[in-house]
C-alpha cells in the first residue's frame, strides 16, 4: 500500500484551516494505481456474495463504479440533495467540516440485496454511516464498507462498528 501513499497529495488547511486534505486525483490519472486501487478494495469480497456497489458523491463515484465494473455488478449512487429526479430517501450527518445529507432513489435497491459500500475517505464517519442507514432503509444489507484512505485519529470506525470495514492506508 506504500505504493498507493505515494499518489495521495496532503493538501494542507483546504477546505478550511486546520482540515488536512487527502488529494486522490494524482492517484487516480495514473492508470496503474487506479487499477491496483480498485483491485485492492474489492479484493477481500471476492468470494462473497455481493449484488451492488453504493458509492458517495463525488469521489465514491470514481472508486464505486470502477468496482462494479470489475465485479460485473450495478452502481447505487448516493447522492447530494436535489440532484436525484425520482422519488427519494435522504439522511442527514455531520461532516469533518459542516453537515450534510444523501438521497437514494427509493427503487435503487431492495430486500435481498447485499451492498459493498465505497468512498474515498473514512473520516468521522458521518457521511459512511448515513450511507448505511439509506442502504438499510431500502430493506438491503450493507456487507461491508470499503475506503482508500481512513484517518484513524477520527475514529470513524465507532461509528460503523456493527459493519465490517476495509480501509487500504491508514494515517
Ligand atoms: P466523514 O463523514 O467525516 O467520514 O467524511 C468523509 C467524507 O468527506 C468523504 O466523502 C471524503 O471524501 C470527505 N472528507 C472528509 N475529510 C476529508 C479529508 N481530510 N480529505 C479528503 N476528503 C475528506
Amino acid at each position: 500500500m506504500q505504493r498507493l501513499e505515494a499518489y495521495i497529495r496532503n493538501i494542507p488547511d483546504f477546505p478550511e484551516p486546520g482540515i488536512q486534505f487527502k488529494d486522490i486525483t494524482p492517484l487516480v490519472k495514473t492508470p496503474a494505481m487506479l487499477k491496483l486501487a480498485v483491485h485492492q478494495l474489492i479484493h477481500p469480497f471476492l468470494g462473497q456474495e455481493i449484488t451492488a456497489i453504493a458509492g458517495m458523491e463525488a469521489r465514491g463515484f470514481i472508486f464505486g463504479s470502477l468496482a462494479a465494473w470489475e465485479l460485473g455488478i450495478g452502481f447505487i449512487p448516493l447522492r447530494k440533495p436535489g440532484k436525484l429526479p425520482y422519488d427519494v430517501e435522504s439522511m442527514s450527518y455531520n461532516l469533518e467540516y459542516g453537515s450534510a445529507s444523501l438521497e437514494v432513489h427509493i427503487d435503487a435497491l431492495e430486500q435481498g440485496d447485499k451492498v459493498l459500500l465505497i468512498d474515498d475517505l473514512l473520516a468521522t464517519g458521518g457521511t459512511a454511516a448515513a450511507s448505511c442507514e439509506l442502504v438499510e432503509k431500502l430493506g438491503a444489507e450493507v456487507v461491508a464498507c470499503a475506503f482508500v484512505v481512513e484517518l484513524d485519529f477520527l475514529n470513524g470506525r465507532e461509528k460503523l462498528s456493527k459493519h465490517k470495514i476495509h480501509s487500504l492506508i491508514h494515517y
